[in-house]
């Protein structure tokens, strides 16, 4: 089957999506490819919140930040690894992308801490729903309304490029048919590879039998076929682990219950880290842990502030005990160590002092309200930081440093926005931002 259009957006997750939207409100021709039987990619299991600096959210709320304080935040928690130039755009175009998902429908306007800011700068939907199922849910239902069907079960195999490496088209395959299809430019939206166990083995060997948070199309695709044409990959080897997955369902246990003053103890029973560090050192600290693993601690009065945790008791991860003694018991640690650190932590939350690991975050409750409650957890593969070379108009970089002429990327498959270690709202950030750009840089090459 052939089809002929102007622009093909491959993956539809957050960013694809948020192209997509773009584009048709532009009245431009495209067609959108999911390989997937379903659109949200990994966008879907994103649960904390977006990042953005200087928007009107925060100033409604007397919330002081700036784009040079979200910019500087993001460098240091990418150990200074990111590109600052696409780490600047994101931090400028971030209070513009959160003004524009107000017009589609997606407001965000719950703010609240998440790790490695330096103010409350996390924005998540009003009802406490995941960010990521509300944001996928809107963009679904504007797109509906701009009449945008999404291309379900049909993946693109490869990238198509004339004499002069110029696109020409994508070839995929769907349930039925083979397609060419003939475009002037392409935006690859098709995520990471965090799901590809053989891909992230070959960058990572030490990764192997990580279990993995991702979602079953996040397997590289895009990474793979931009490299066909000459791109160049960044920090393709930076991984990141999330601290806290349930390890037999992979189930992701969301920053905000640490945020919300959960703690982590290891099988003797006591804290072994700042539990709000970053990511890559949580997860260091508990792979240094013997049986690499830990459990996550809260108590009734976070279960009834999170919604997040009923998801996580009905699944049947969690145990529960009227005392702590009890819940030592059922986790095999031995109960009076278990209650002297509940005790010692009680009292750090009441002084606001971590004379042990420095916490300074995550304790305006203390853990007092029975019954009580633990997840046994340890790191799983999150995401995956780098990817193809992408400039800050998002066009996709050979390694010869030049442009790919119609080629444009945003999201999980670029690498250079995280560095080292991606930030909790910053995924959200990227592919909203960078979906917007990519899609206004492959309108204005069409219009060259
Ligand atoms: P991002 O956060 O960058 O938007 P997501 O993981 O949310 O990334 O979305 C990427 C989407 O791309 C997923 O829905 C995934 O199934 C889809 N995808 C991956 N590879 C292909 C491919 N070859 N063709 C079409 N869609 C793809």
């Amino acid at each position: 089957k052939t089809i002929d259009t102007e622009i093909v957006i491959i993956g539809a997750g957050g960013a694809g999506m948020t192209a997509a939207i773009m584009l048709q409100q532009a009245g431009k021709d495209f067609v959108i490819l999911e390989k997937m039987p379903y659109v949200g990619g990994n966008t879907t299991k994103a649960t904390g919140g977006m990042n953005a600096s200087e928007t009107h959210y925060q100033k409604e709320q007397g919330i002081e930040d700036s784009n040079a304080l979200f910019a500087a935040d993001t460098m240091k928690g990418g150990h200074a690894l990111n590109d600052s130039s696409l780490v600047a755009v994101m931090a400028n175009s971030s209070a513009g992308a959160i003004d524009w998902l107000d017009t589609i429908g997606a407001e965000l306007p719950k703010i609240s801490f998440s790790g490695g800011a330096s103010v409350n700068r996390i924005h998540a939907p009003e009802d406490g729903s995941g960010v990521g199922a509300y944001l996928v849910d809107r963009f679904s239902a504007k797109l509906n309304e701009l009449g945008v069907e999404v291309i379900l079960e049909t993946a693109a195999t490869e990238l198509l490029a004339d004499a002069d490496g110029k696109i020409t088209g994508v070839k995929a395959e769907g349930p039925d048919a083979v397609y060419t299809i003939n475009a002037k430019a392409v935006i690859l939206a098709s995520g990471g590879f965090g799901a590809n166990e053989e891909m992230y083995t070959t960058y990572r060997p030490d990764l192997k039998g990580t279990v993995t948070t991702n979602a079953p199309g996040a397997t590289g695709d895009g990474i793979v076929m931009a490299q066909a044409l000459g791109a160049d990959l960044v920090d393709i080897e930076q991984i990141q682990l999330h601290p806290t997955v349930e390890q037999t369902t992979s189930i992701l246990i969301t920053e905000s219950v640490r945020g919300d003053g959960a703690i982590l103890v290891n099988q003797s029973g006591v804290r072994f880290t700042n539990e709000l560090l970053t990511r890559d050192a949580v997860s260091a600290a508990e792979l240094a842990q013997e049986g690499s693993y830990a459990y996550i601690i809260f108590d009734q009065k976070l279960r009834d502030n999170l919604k997040a945790i009923e998801k996580y008791v009905k699944s049947g991860i969690t145990v529960q005990a009227d005392t702590i003694e009890g819940l030592a018991e059922q986790l095999n640690i031995d109960s009076a160590t278990l209650a002297t650190t509940l005790a010692d932590w009680n009292e750090i939350v009441k002084n606001k002092r971590d004379t042990q690991f420095g916490r300074t975050t995550g304790m305006n409750e203390d853990l007092t309200t029975p019954p009580y409650y633990a997840i046994k957890i340890a790191p799983g593969i999150h995401h995956t930081m780098g990817g193809v070379k992408i400039n800050t108009a998002a066009e996709v970089i050979n390694t010869d440093g030049a442009a790919i002429p119609g080629l444009f990327a945003a999201g999980e498959v670029c690498g250079g926005v995280h560095g080292g270690n991606r930030l909790g709202g910053n995924a959200v950030a990227d592919i909203v931002i960078f979906g917007r750009i990519a899609a206004e840089s492959a309108m204005a090459y069409l219009a060259k």
